[in-house]
């Protein structure tokens, strides 16, 4: 916790049902903040950036964006994606323009099996399962080095190249960050994956920094899995995952596989970490705008929410974040739930049952 116990945080809504969704987190960090009797507090200011902001001024955030966001002590995001720019454009133009000039390579992405969600996964033991997956989030795949040329030459002739960029430095600080969460939990696991059969060079490298930050943490089980094969073990063998790291494009796939295992889609968190804290960190459910139902009011809140309690923990508000999760859970399990995990409540009634759960948890906290 900061001293002054008041915390700035900056909310980009974004495009579609992010701005459905960041009102029902800011309403549990609200809430929190009101039981917590001055302990602490948040001042939130919302920024329109997003793909109506390019329809209007032809950039997806003001000039200056990134000026006005560094003051912040975080940064609350919806999602970014909508039909009138293209995706590779609303992208680069906000999300990564702020991962990437915020340096937040570390993207942490659990994903947790709630009790009462029916899995994608037939598995006997779903409760036992509660991975981490730790994404480099700074280079790699999403490093934005080619070009395209040669339309010239006529059509069909083109060319485009793309280069990922592996850096040592960048390898090893994602890697340590991995095995420094994996000491945190009962089962002290870290998987990498790699695919350094034919990615001859980067991941080649990306194999031997884990090999050597691995031999630091002797009380860290490690095994190193190409991609592929792993893809299928989280299907085949789900228990025998904990902490998997890997590289921008490899996470960013297995974190969907595995939020879909878990239930939904708009269940999962992340949290984009500078973990020296020289820029805000940014916390985002996994999920995108969702065209499909944006607008109906039938978004889950919970991927959202349980980024807003990623933000806790990154403010040391741990026992606040931890009450957050269990009213998250209890929500679940009554089946106080939106359509996607088979309920029948809208959006803003799945947050009501939530901020219903931490009044009747929180005496509980109290004496605990
Ligand atoms: P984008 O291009 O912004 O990533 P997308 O539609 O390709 O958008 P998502 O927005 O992640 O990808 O949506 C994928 C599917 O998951 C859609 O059918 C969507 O309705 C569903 N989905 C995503 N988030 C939620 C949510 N919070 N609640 C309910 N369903 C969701």
């Amino acid at each position: 916790m900061n001293e002054s116990g008041k915390y700035t945080i900056a909310n980009i809504p974004g495009d579609g049902i992010g701005n459905e969704v960041i009102p029902q987190g800011q309403r549990v960090l609200e809430y929190l903040a009101e039981l917590s009797e001055g302990k602490f507090e948040f001042e939130f200011t919302s920024f329109p950036w997003g793909s109506d902001y390019y329809a209007e001024h032809g950039l997806m955030m003001a000039e200056d964006g990134l000026e006005q966001l560094k003051a912040f002590d975080a940064i609350y995001f919806g999602a970014v994606g909508w039909e009138n720019v293209p995706d590779h454009v609303s992208l680069w133009g906000l999300r990564l323009a702020i991962t990437q000039n915020f340096d937040q390579w570390a993207n942490i992405r659990p994903v947790h099996f709630y009790s009462g969600v029916k899995s994608a996964l037939n598995y006997h033991d779903l409760e036992s399962l509660d991975w981490v997956l730790i994404r480099e989030n700074s280079e790699g795949e999403y490093s934005g080095f080619g070009g395209r040329n040669f339309t010239g030459r006529g059509p069909g002739k083109e060319i485009a190249v793309q280069s990922s960029v592996f850096t040592e430095e960048g390898c090893e600080r994602i890697i340590r960050h991995a095995f420094e969460v994996a000491r945190t939990r009962t089962r002290k696991k870290v998987t990498s994956a790699t695919k350094s059969n034919a990615q001859q060079y980067g991941m080649v490298l990306w194999d031997e920094v884990f090999d050597r930050v691995s031999k630091e943490y002797p009380d860290v089980e490690t095994e190193r899995w190409l991609v592929d094969a792993l893809a299928a073990r989280f299907v085949q063998r789900p228990d025998t995952l904990e902490v998997v790291v890997g590289s921008n494009l490899i996470i960013d796939i297995l974190s969907d596989l595995g939020s879909a295992l878990a239930g939904s889609l708009g269940i999962a968190a992340s949290a984009n970490l500078n973990p020296e804290g020289r820029f805000p960190s940014m916390f985002e459910p996994v999920h995108g705008s969702a065209p499909d139902i944006a607008g109906k009011g039938v978004s889950n809140p919970i991927g959202a929410i349980s980024s807003a309690v990623l933000m806790l923990e990154h403010f040391g508000l741990t026992e606040e974040a931890a009450l957050a999760h269990r009213a998250i859970e209890q929500a679940v399990s009554d089946g106080n739930v939106t359509a996607d995990l088979g309920g029948t409540l809208d959006t803003t009634q799945v947050t009501d049952a939530i901020l219903a759960n931490i009044a009747a948890l929180q005496p509980a906290l109290a004496k605990a």
